[in-house]
């Protein structure tokens, strides 16, 4: 018998009816033969909810009771689902994070699954049943309740999909696979038939919520092929998985962009040996991910170093380094959080040198004015005002010949 993993996201759960319609996606799937462990995310903006709910209650909310009320959400949805199909008269037990064996670090907020402890969903496979996960959540040795991150069930999914060797991984969703940009935006976007794991890693990191980052990277390491596609038809959707050059389409697989994007820069750094060693290492001790990081020219034995992160990040980069640039003697530091990231990705570039120029003469002639730039193998990545971020993915889709017609 085949194992088939399958994650259901927030909207394709967000009410009775579509709670319905799933479970009898699944008692489908199980009656062609297979052996079905579904993973669950919370019904529609149920995490949004919740998350305003702590705000009520205070502006920092201890880290560790936060995951806690958030792992609720996708248990709510896994109870009502494994109603749904025992009323359809399958066998069904539903699972949390911890009862399925999911073992994180203690980031909370943004834990990474450590390992996956599989005996009780092998015995609960074992004894005939079809196991609904709450993704989104795991258990850290101290057994608190941790999550994984906004759209962290797809991680939980390809976890799993990795941990039983499952033979598929599909991921459902409201959209019908993987657009070369993000479909809200660019309505006529291509849907993509294949992506490979670095590409959609890129993409992901960059912004395009359709796959959290971390089930990308967890699928390359090992070799889960997914499926992401509708839940609310049966067309095929988009195949991620390893892709050799001959199947690769184009030179720009794809556009993302990000408003999750503040820049902090540092000015009047004085230019000796071991401050940008200071800077970031205050910043990592703090748990901050860093994204673009630019030095300016040296002027007059100073120059400004600027970087970004995301917008939850910047109020504590800011007292960070203003602490340390009163130590180093900087002049200032300042934090711009208007802005969005517009990336392109492609395997293509690297054989062609004309991208960047490409990239940069159609967004001038859009007027969208460039503040920052990064690049990396696959990618090249500017930061824009956040007003021009719709015109920027939608002059780089017509550049880049992103749409189907
Ligand atoms: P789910 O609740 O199923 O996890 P998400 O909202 O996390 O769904 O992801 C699906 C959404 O991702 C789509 O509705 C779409 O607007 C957005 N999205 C952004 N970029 C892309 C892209 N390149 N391809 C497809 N969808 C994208
Ligand atoms: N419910 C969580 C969120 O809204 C996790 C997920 O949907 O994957 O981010
Ligand atoms: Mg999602």
């Amino acid at each position: 018998m085949s194992i088939i993993v399958q994650k259901y996201g927030g909207s394709s759960l967000a009410d009775d009816e579509k709670i319905m319609r799933v479970a009898k996606r699944i008692v489908d799937a199980k009656r062609d033969g297979n052996q079905i462990v579904a993973i669950v995310s919370a019904m529609g903006k149920t995490t949004d909810y919740l998350i305003s709910m702590a705000e009520k209650i205070t502006s920092s909310p201890p880290k560790r009771e936060m995951d806690r009320l958030l792992s609720t959400g996708e248990q709510i949805s896994m109870s009502l689902l494994a109603m749904a199909i025992h009323k359809l008269g399958e066998n069904v037990v539903s699972l949390t994070g911890p009862q399925a064996g999911i073992i994180t670090d203690s980031s909370y907020n943004k834990a990474k699954i450590i390992k996956i402890v599989s005996h009780r969903l092998l015995n609960e496979l074992e004894n005939d049943n079809i196991i609904i996960v709450a993704g989104f959540q795991g258990e850290t040795e101290n057994h608190d309740i941790a999550t994984l991150g906004r759209g962290g069930s797809d991680t939980s999914a390809v976890s799993i999909a990795a941990a039983l060797k499952a033979n598929l991984c599909e991921i459902f969703t409201d959209v019908d696979g993987i657009y070369a940009c993000d479909p809200r935006i660019v309505p006529n976007a291509k849907k993509l038939k294949i992506v490979s794991y670095d590409e959609m890693a890129e993409l992901s990191i960059l912004g395009a919520k359709v796959l959290h980052p971390r089930s990308v990277t967890v699928a390359k390491t090992h070799g889960v092929t997914i499926h992401v596609r509708s839940s609310f038809n049966h067309n095929i959707g988009t195949v991620v998985k390893e892709v050799s050059s001959v199947e690769r389409e184009g030179l720009i697989t794809g556009i993302a962009h990000d408003f999750n994007v503040a820049k902090v820069v540092v000015f009047g750094v004085p230019d000796t040996p071991g401050i940008a060693s200071l800077i970031f290492t205050e910043l990592a001790n703090a748990d901050i991910n860093i994204h673009m990081i630019v030095q300016s020219a040296q002027i007059g034995n100073k120059n400004d170093i600027a970087f970004t992160c995301s917008l939850e990040d910047a109020e504590e980069a800011r007292k960070i380094l203003q602490k340390v640039s009163d130590e180093i003697g900087a002049e200032r530091v300042l934090v711009d959080e208007s802005l969005a990231k517009v990336s392109i990705v492609g395997s293509g570039m690297t054989t062609h040198s004309n991208i960047a120029a490409r990239m940069f003469g159609a967004l001038a002639k859009a007027g969208v004015n460039i503040d920052m730039i990064g690049t990396s193998e696959i990618t090249i990545s500017v930061v824009v005002k956040s007003s021009d971020c719709g015109d920027a993915v939608k002059t780089l889709a017509s550049e880049f010949k992103l749409t189907s017609f």
